[in-house]
């Protein structure tokens, strides 16, 4: 019997066998993970193989019963972690944040509950009739990035475990307590074997994706990892969902209040201190409002209160590694070398520790400099301007990535038409990265492909099977 009585203590393992885990802000640190390797890949997939069949024959109605169950728990438990969120991802538990991306896990465990993918006719005409049924694939191998660790564990798990398979979850190495953290908390209602998690390296993840023993990979994380995992899919044909990298584009059309926008402009581009997937990373403003624009942001950014998750009123955490760190203040220091204008921001708040990076806006900066071409992933936004929309909409469309976009007008018309040419798995107008479990999400381009949520999310961790007659 198991004498733990927080979270905290149920995941962590003694020092003598575990990974020191640090608070992303002061460096401290929280615990320490268990170390899995290889064999303990092959038992999890061995557990999941075996629990599946079951699963699966428990029906729709009684896993959506039970998925139920774990979100009303993870309400219940939501405190609890969030603090283990906030202090290894470094994101403030208040603000678009610790707290919020736990309700989102709430709400996405609700929503793969609620989603009915029911089998379609395709074909009837009389005397035949065709169907197609979606069946379980078998076993789910998730494996997942660090800038949102609860959340995006649960759009991999939910759905999967909602069609009947089984899953092998793979948090990054940098945020392994968050993972082992919901797992536990799915784990409470979950025959023994169906979801289990394996907290290893690159390695590891490198043999789930082409480990025999699993029929698809939902995999978020960077372009480059990406097309590792393709190549290993080669040996098990394993399915797969890719959220790759993005390098958003929002455009500010012209004749746009800009006060009106400025809060919603400057949280799609800092929301989890930029370290989002689709944030908004290259903005495009029209000559007549580029100055408003510049300063809207800037007063926002220097004005935003930053700083160690845990104390109330942050809004603005650190970087969540040395790493990232590092990819951040190269992009602004090139970008200033070859001549950009850093109008806030710049260098990192080392006050409050030493992974923060002021918020940053630059100015006049060239579209071929680093930090329009590469993803910076942190809390910097390079502003250009445009006095052609065309001109525009073609160097909006000239990254490699296609993860989202926004357009930002009073003319929602005008908006629309720009939404209509600009190459990216979501436009949103006058937002940027607000996300609904119904609506497919998913990337074009080198972002990836597949979608997920709602019925499209079903569908991806199903097998179609079509029955004729
Ligand atoms: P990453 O690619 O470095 O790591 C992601 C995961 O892949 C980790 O768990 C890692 O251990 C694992 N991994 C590493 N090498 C592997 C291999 N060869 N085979 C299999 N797995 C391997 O990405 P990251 O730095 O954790 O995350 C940041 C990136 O993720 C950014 O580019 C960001 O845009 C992207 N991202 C995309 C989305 C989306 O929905 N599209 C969401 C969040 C993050």
């Amino acid at each position: 019997m198991t004498t733990a009585t927080t979270l905290l203590d149920a995941i962590t393992v003694r020092e003598s066998d575990g990974r020191a885990i640090p608070d992303a802000a002061t460096r401290e640190t929280i615990g320490y993970a268990p170390v899995h390797g290889l064999e303990d890949l092959d038992a999890a997939v061995g557990a999941a193989r075996g629990a599946q069949p079951a699963w699966a024959a428990l029906g729709h109605q009684e896993r959506s019963r039970i998925l139920h169950r774990i979100a009303d728990d993870i309400e219940a438990r939501s405190e609890e972690l969030a603090v283990i969120l906030s202090r290894e991802q470094g994101k403030p538990l208040d603000g678009p944040n610790a707290r919020f991306e736990i309700g989102a896990a709430a709400a996405w465990t609700r929503n793969a509950a609620d989603t009915v993918l029911e089998p379609e006719v395709v074909f009837e005409n009389g005397t035949s009739r065709a169907e197609v049924h979606y069946d379980p694939l078998g076993v789910v191998g998730a494996i997942g990035p660090w800038n949102w660790p609860i959340m995006i564990s649960v759009w991999q798990i939910a759905p999967s475990l909602r069609m009947g398979n089984a899953v092998v979850v793979k948090p990054s190495e940098y945020t392994p307590l968050s993972v082992l953290a919901l797992v536990e908390v799915f784990n409470a209602h979950l025959p023994e074997g169906v979801l289990s998690v394996v907290v290893g390296d690159r390695e590891v993840g490198a043999a789930i994706a082409k480990h025999p023993g699993l029929d698809k990979i939902m995999f978020t994380g960077s372009t480059a990892t990406g097309r590792k995992i393709i190549e290993s899919s080669a040996q098990n044909l394993a399915r797969l969902t890719l959220e790759l990298g993005g390098n958003d584009a929002g455009i500010v059309l012209p004749g746009t209040d800009v006060s009106k926008i400025a809060q919603d402009l400057f949280w799609g581009i800092f929301i989890n201190t930029g370290q989002t997937c689709a944030a908004l990373k290259r903005l495009y403003v029209h000559d007549s409002l580029y100055e408003s624009v510049v300063d809207a942001l800037s007063d926002l950014a220097s004005t935003t209160p930053m700083g160690p998750g845990l104390e109330a009123g942050n809004v603005l955490g650190p970087l969540q590694n040395q790493k990232q760190f590092e990819i951040v203040s190269r992009l602004v220091d090139e970008a200033r070398s070859g001549g950009a204008t850093v109008v806030t921001g710049g260098t990192p708040a080392e006050e409050l520790g030493p992974l923060f990076y002021r918020p940053t806006v630059v100015a006049d900066i060239a579209d071929d400099a680093s930090l329009v071409v590469e993803e910076q992933f942190g809390p910097v936004i390079p502003v250009l301007r445009f006095s052609d929309i065309d001109d525009a909409v073609a160097r909006a469309n000239s990254s490699t990535q296609g993860l989202g976009a926004s357009v930002w007008s009073d003319d929602v018309d005008a908006a629309l038409d720009v939404a209509a040419r600009l190459q990216a798995g979501t436009v949103w107008i006058n937002q940027h990265g607000a996300l609904n479990p119904h609506v497919p999400f998913g990337g074009t381009k080198q972002s990836g492909y597949g979608q997920e949520f709602g019925v499209a999310g079903l569908k991806a961790v199903a097998a179609p099977k079509v029955i004729s007659r």
